[in-house]
């Protein structure tokens, strides 16, 4: 007889593995313990014959439950404790070997949604309902290890009947933290704006309610919601009014897959997604005769749903005669989703008719995760259901990554692991820098981190997350390292495929660039040698810098300068529009004018983002931004519909001329000169980026930033990298657009450092 003891790590608590581990040691006749340890991994003490014990290593490795995610197990052979059989021991706040994270929130399992509408079962109807396959983690956890002590589940103690079942190592519901019935568990009430409880069972009257046209909050897992009648476009326009919210797509919620399917294109994979157990958004090609209002997303070839994933969720379609929810997150513009009751009150008055809250505390903030499919997947937002889970990272320097500002997150490394926060917002906003400021602390206390090896930092001078990280640095006597933003980018999708030197093709928005301009359509060099810009969109004027995105027609302006149009002359021909482009007009106009003659508050700019909304303009697409991207979305809808033309591109010493091409399509038919635009795009960028790999002898090329979700540039750009026997890579884990920079300002640091 011999005795070892295992220490276990990776994702171990709260997914069922001590009665997994429990029930495989009865069954192979070892004797010993099993129990928590305070880093969130697992120890295990084994008596019995070297076969046996080997036999149960083995199944360990390739039989452990579904959620669990092992990646270390370490072996030690100790001296025999005179088990007399195999026993589940208390929880140790003792630490191990700091690689064990907690689970992230978990969709409602099958089994527990059968149980939920089971007259027989003792949860029958109680939106709470759990095991250890499903339910929030992250959402709920304050500290390590995960016991229900540690969570918001402790303000409520379990009855005799929950105990049962969660003391039983043979129950399902065996120390599964959430666990609770009716009897003893959080409730919902359903309120007026006033605060008044409504009788009644506050669900069904809220999906009632719903019904009727009402808009109701929901308080969820990770926040609030606010919940309408999709099917409905006049419901869809009172939101829309009363949010302020013109345009953005709302996200929806359908009964089930075949309701989804009735309305968009769901492939294989889509449909995978939609029913995995992170149940994220999916955005989806819109049918053809999609009978949805249009107003659900203006001038969007694509909807965005989600399943069900709460008892809630289950409990409202099953109260509803209708099948689609608008199932938008509850927030002001830019402002962090509402999650505390008593907020939702204030900040909600005038918007929701409604309230369906809980009683039990939100501790972890956690939008919807948002995926695409664009070759391959593409995470919009990385969030619910995937965080707090690492990635493997090359190096076991502790790095604190800021991120950018826009959609922002931050990322933590250590041991060899990255952990990529949840989505945090807009971080220009003072409340957002407030919940990324709290969420650092809790994952520096979930993760035990207790220094910092270097902070990093967007080079853009006044970004709050560089001020942010500049005084930590600065506290703390910690390096502070600044990573340009298109190398972060790029870098974001070296990680992901553990690449040592790439071509990078970072396509977005905005940047701020190594020599102070706006970048933002750059062929980047990242090898251990040479770390630098190869090529770039030729400069054009940006009149008015940020003004320029949300009035995209100063974009347009600034091309047409560079290519020496008389800009009057040219808009009343083709724009036949612009004087209602601008709030002041034409007056506006002349000092824009102004302002790129003598280049005042006129930054120069290689935005690929920018050169696609100047497009959107130019064709009649859209003309202003509401919500991030819509210019360049838009476009992509209407050019989807397009053909292709040949167009004149003109690079010269690895710049690229965009503005060149408004005169050749100016007299095309609109959506193909909408798709002319894109592939003329995608060509000249991986032109520059295929002579640049083939100059460095570098195999890699990766494509990243916001236009990365465009499906037409990421196809294209593909077919002319992989023609050339060049491997292309983009982003699958890692978000493409700046929810993925601070996971990328990481790697950067490391191929600096390395
Ligand atoms: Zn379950
Ligand atoms: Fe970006």
């Amino acid at each position: 007889m011999v005795s070892y003891l295992l220490t276990v790590s990776g994702v171990v608590q709260g997914v069922g593995f001590r009665p997994f581990v429990y029930r495989t040691a009865v069954s192979l006749g070892l004797k010993g313990y099993v129990k928590n340890i305070g880093d969130g991994g697992v120890e295990i003490f084994l008596e019995g014959s070297e076969g046996k014990i080997n036999e149960f290593v083995d199944k360990l490795r390739r039989e452990s439950p579904p959620l669990a995610k092992i990646s270390h197990i370490h072996i030690e052979n100790v001296s025999p404790g005179n088990y007399e059989e195999f026993v589940i021991e208390k929880s140790e706040k003792r630490e191990g070997e700091g690689l064990s994270i907690i689970p992230p929130d978990v969709g409602i399992c099958d089994k527990c949604a059968k149980e939920l509408f089971d007259p027989t079962n003792p949860r029958y109807l109680y939106p709470f309902i759990v095991c250890t396959d499903c339910g929030p983690r992250f959402t709920i956890i304050e500290d390590l290890p995960y016991d229900r002590e540690n969570t918001s589940m402790r303000e409520f103690p379990m009855c005799n009947f929950c105990k049962n079942e969660y003391e039983d190592p043979l129950n399902r519901r065996y120390h599964a933290e959430p666990v609770c019935c009716a009897r003893c568990g959080p409730q919902y009430t359903l309120y007026t704006p006033g605060r008044e409880k409504i009788p009644g069972d506050p669900i069904k009257n809220a999906a009632n309610l719903i019904d009727e046209g009402y808009i109701v909050a929901v308080k969820g897992i990770g926040g609030i919601h606010l919940a309408c009648d999709a099917t409905e476009e006049d419901v869809v326009a009172k939101l829309r009014r009363r949010l302020g919210r013109e345009q953005q797509p709302f996200a929806l919620m359908a009964r089930n897959i075949e309701t989804v399917k009735k309305y968009a294109h769901v492939s294989k994979e889509e449909e995978e997604e939609l029913k995995s157990y992170r149940k994220p958004i999916v955005l989806l090609t819109k049918k053809e005769n999609c009978q949805l209002p249009k107003n659900l997303a203006p001038g969007l070839h694509t909807l965005g749903f989600m399943l069900p994933y709460a008892g809630t969720h289950l409990l409202l379609f099953h109260y509803s005669s209708s099948s689609v929810y608008v199932m938008t997150s509850a927030n002001r513009p830019d402002m962090p989703m509402v999650i505390d009751n008593e907020k939702a009150f204030q900040e909600l008055q005038g918007i929701a008719d409604y309230f369906l809250l809980h009683n039990r505390r939100i501790v972890n903030r956690t939008d919807d995760s948002v995926v695409r499919f664009v070759h391959g997947r593409a995470l919009v937002r990385r969030s619910r259901g995937f965080v707090p889970l690492p990635l493997e990272f090359p190096s076991k320097a502790r790095y604190l990554a800021m991120g950018a500002e826009l959609m922002n997150s931050f990322s933590m490394t250590k041991k060899g692991q990255i952990y990529p926060s949840q989505y945090m917002g807009n971080a220009s906003k003072l409340e957002v820098v407030e919940f990324i400021k709290r969420s650092v602390e809790h994952f520096k206390k979930i993760l035990r981190i207790d220094a910092w090896d270097a902070i990093i930092a967007d080079k853009h001078p006044t970004y709050l997350t560089s001020k942010f990280a500049a005084e930590m640095s600065e506290a703390l006597g910690v390096p502070l390292l600044k990573i340009q933003h298109h190398f972060a980018h790029i870098g974001s999708v070296m990680l992901e495929h553990k690449l040592q030197e790439a071509i990078g093709i970072a396509l977005d928005g905005v940047g701020y660039g190594d020599d102070g301009a706006v970048w933002g359509g750059e062929v980047l060099i990242l090898s251990p040698g040479e770390m630098r810009r190869y090529g770039h969109i030729d400069y054009y004027s940006l009149p008015g810098g940020d003004l320029a995105a949300y009035y995209p027609i100063r974009a347009l302006v600034g091309l047409l300068v560079k290519s020496g149009e008389n800009v009057i002359d040219f808009l009343e021909k083709y724009v036949p529009g612009w004087r209602n482009m601008l709030p002041h007009g034409e007056k506006e106009m002349e000092i824009i004018l102004k302002q790129v003659g003598n280049g005042i508050n006129t930054p120069q700019s290689s935005s690929a983002g920018r050169f696609l909304d100047a497009i959107s303009v130019l064709l009649g697409v859209a003309y202003r931004r509401t919500y991030e991207g819509e210019p360049a979305m838009k476009l992509e809808s209407v050019a989807l519909r397009g053909a292709v033309r040949d167009v004149e591109v003109p690079v010269r010493q690895r710049r690229i001329y965009m503005g060149e091409i408004i005169p050749q399509i100016v007299n095309m038919k609109r959506d193909t000169a909408a798709l002319t635009a894109h592939m003329a795009l995608a060509d000249a960028m991986a032109t520059v980026a295929i002579e640049g790999a083939e100059k460095k002898g570098i195999k890699n090329v990766c494509l990243s930033g916001g236009v990365a979700y465009n499906s037409i540039i990421t196809s294209q750009i593909e077919k002319r990298v992989k023609s050339y026997g060049l491997k292309f890579f983009v982003n699958h884990e890692i978000p493409r657009g700046d929810n993925g920079i601070s996971a990328g300002q990481a790697y950067v640091a490391y191929l600096l450092e390395n």
